[in-house]
């Protein structure tokens, strides 16, 4: 599943065919994904100009020129490819596909259909059932301790779940939750209310860290963002914790053999990955 930096990523490397451009020609290959498609969808897309490309959560927002905007999720396995009307013909998979007046084209490629598009009123857009309770973007300006501090305040479930609930942060997993923790050294079992202050401070700034250094490391592994197959996002990279169960810790000199290494413990049906020692 395509998380937050990877989504980031995508949104930078739809810019340069996207935005100024006239949606010459949209094909609609489905009446759904997800959830069925606007009365429409295609008809109302042809002969807009984008605007911009943003980011919402994992949301991509896709605006244009008459004040609507492209909602779209990446759900399980979406994928955005990059192409142009040269390449080959488009898959089983490539369900929905945004021809430029330039002759770029965007193919929206999700086998499993998870993924989702809607068609939305910019005035509209932050009471839209999906994005409503959201809480803030940990990306965006007005994220800070403070405002983190504000959002865990009276919550008594482990920190590790308040920060996979959507209405604490907007749009963070199971992986950079549990990087974030270790980096602000705070155990993923204390109580989210005790995280005020300066571990606040510290979390969100773990937050910000791990988000953007995975945004470089994903867009600094792909030329452009577009990989030479025009695939968007998906890469891997290395984490502190996630996945390590047993390893050393990369932010201790401690001895396996005694402590046991990086611990893996099931939180809410998921995977937590921490240091004992390390993480109070
Ligand atoms: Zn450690």
């Amino acid at each position: 599943m395509p998380e937050l930096p990877e989504v980031e990523t995508i949104v930078r490397g739809l810019r340069a065919p996207l935005e100024g451009r006239v949606l010459a020609r949209v094909v609609q290959r489905r009446a759904d994904l997800r959830f069925p498609l606007p009365h429409d969808f295609a008809a109302r897309l042809q002969g807009r100009r984008v605007a911009r490309v943003a980011r919402r959560a994992k949301y991509i927002l896709i605006h244009l020129d008459d004040g609507e905007v492209l909602l779209c999720h990446l759900g399980m396995s979406g994928r955005m490819i990059v192409t142009d009307e040269d390449a080959a013909p488009p898959g089983p998979h490539d369900h929905i596909i945004l021809v430029t007046d330039r002759g770029a084209e965007v193919r929206f490629c999700d086998p499993r259909r998870f993924g989702m598009m809607d068609l939305v009123a910019g005035a509209a857009l932050e009471s839209h059932r999906l994005l409503a309770d959201l809480g803030p973007e940990p990306l965006g300006n007005e994220f800070s301790g403070p405002v983190l501090a504000g959002r865990l305040a009276g919550r008594r479930a482990p920190i590790k779940a308040a920060l996979m609930d959507q209405r604490v942060v907007a749009g963070l997993g199971n992986i950079y939750v549990c990087e974030s923790l270790f980096f602000a050294g705070l155990s993923p079992r204390r109580a989210a209310y005790t995280v005020q202050g300066r571990r606040a401070e510290r979390l969100a700034g773990a937050i910000r860290q791990v988000l953007n250094r995975a945004v470089e490391a994903g867009g600094s592994s792909l030329r452009d963002y577009v990989q030479a197959s025009g695939e968007l996002g998906y890469f891997q990279h290395d984490w502190a914790v996630y996945g390590r169960a047993g390893a050393p810790c990369p932010g201790c000199a401690c001895d396996v053999a005694r402590t046991g290494g990086i611990r893996r413990i099931v939180q809410s049906n998921r995977s937590t990955f921490y240091c004992g020692a390390r993480q109070r």
